[in-house]
């Protein structure tokens, strides 16, 4: 067997082009520009990478993009200060705060410091408690584009089992919680959890949100399942740089019946689904009909 590629880039291309369409649409019909604020202390490379692209997405969907860039020893206060005016500010919609923060920084206090109606990650303590008891939340972009792509492919995930493998606060918790919203049969597994190959292996779906590089293998895999790959490792092979998943593709591509590759698969989709949560938020702010 080898497993149909899915197409992460395009289907967000999809998404953004909606995205860009509704953003018009307010603008012209309610005079009302989305805005997202997005904020990064340090200079640490990865995340200057991410904020640039960001930045750059907001833009080409029509939105307006804040960039706050602070310096690695910025006070906590000066920090949580920014982000009050931020929740002031009628022209901010969204304000995202690049993780990680340098080690004096209190991530949970910097990120409670949000107004939960702007926290477009969907990390707030509000948005966490509303999305585990199936209330309207921001939903984190990750697990949200996992989840469109698997509602995509399958329809209805109802009564399918669903492996998570990681439990971090971004992706992997958030993922089993929507998974569960759509009814499958949920597990979750990390570092502590015996015979990892077996409980894989139960997975109709399997989300890897490890961050090792291709440690899922394909005998780890259920024939046919559909294998969504959160990972991003940048790893160097053959003297080249390169960006893996937590799955080995090549062996897991003959098993799965669908699997996303990387880059290309989820990694477009977290960008897509920034753009869509600065959009309802600003909708939700505005009383204007959301997106779908
Ligand atoms: P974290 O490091 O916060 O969490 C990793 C999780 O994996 C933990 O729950 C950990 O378990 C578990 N884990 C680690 N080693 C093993 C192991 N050997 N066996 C089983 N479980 C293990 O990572 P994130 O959730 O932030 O990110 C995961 C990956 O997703 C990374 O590669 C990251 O780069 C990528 N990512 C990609 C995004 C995208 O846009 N595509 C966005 C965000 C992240 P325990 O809790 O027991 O320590």
């Amino acid at each position: 067997m080898t497993a149909r590629i899915i197409d992460g880039k395009a289907f967000a291309q999809d998404v953004r082009a909606r995205v860009a369409e509704h953003v018009a649409r307010i603008k012209e019909a309610n005079g009302i520009t989305p805005g997202l604020a997005v904020v990064l202390v340090g200079d640490d490379p990865a995340s200057e990478v991410y904020v640039r692209s960001k930045g750059k997405a907001t833009v080409e969907a029509g939105m307006n993009s804040y960039e706050h860039r602070l310096p690695a020893d910025t006070p906590e206060s000066e920090l949580l200060a920014l982000i009050r005016r931020l929740n002031e500010d009628p022209a901010v919609h969204g304000i995202l705060v690049q993780l990680p923060l340098p080690s004096h920084l209190d991530s949970n206090l910097v990120i409670n410091t949000i107004d939960p109606a702007k926290d477009v990650d969907g990390f707030h303590i509000s948005n966490v408690g509303l999305l585990g008891t199936g209330q309207k939340a921001m939903v984190p972009c990750t697990p949200l584009g996992c989840l469109m792509l698997l509602r995509d492919l399958h329809g209805s995930l109802a009564g399918m089992e669903a492996v998570v493998v990681g439990r971090s606060n971004i992706v992997g918790k958030p993922m089993a919680q929507l998974l569960l919203g759509d009814s499958c049969t949920v597990t979750i597994a990390h570092s502590r959890t015996r015979d990892l190959p077996d409980v894989c292996r139960r997975g109709d779906i399997l989300v890897a949100a490890v961050g090792r590089p291709e440690m899922i293998p394909g005998d780890w895999i259920k024939p046919g399942a559909t294998v969504i790959d959160v990972g991003i490792n940048r790893i160097e092979r053959d003297g080249k740089k390169r960006l893996v998943g937590d799955v080995d593709f090549e062996s897991a591509a003959k098993v799965a019946g669908a699997i996303t590759p990387v880059p290309g698969g989820v990694g477009p989709m977290t960008i897509a689904c920034l753009l869509a949560n600065t959009l309802t938020a600003c909708c939700r702010a505005h009383g204007l009909r959301e997106p779908e």
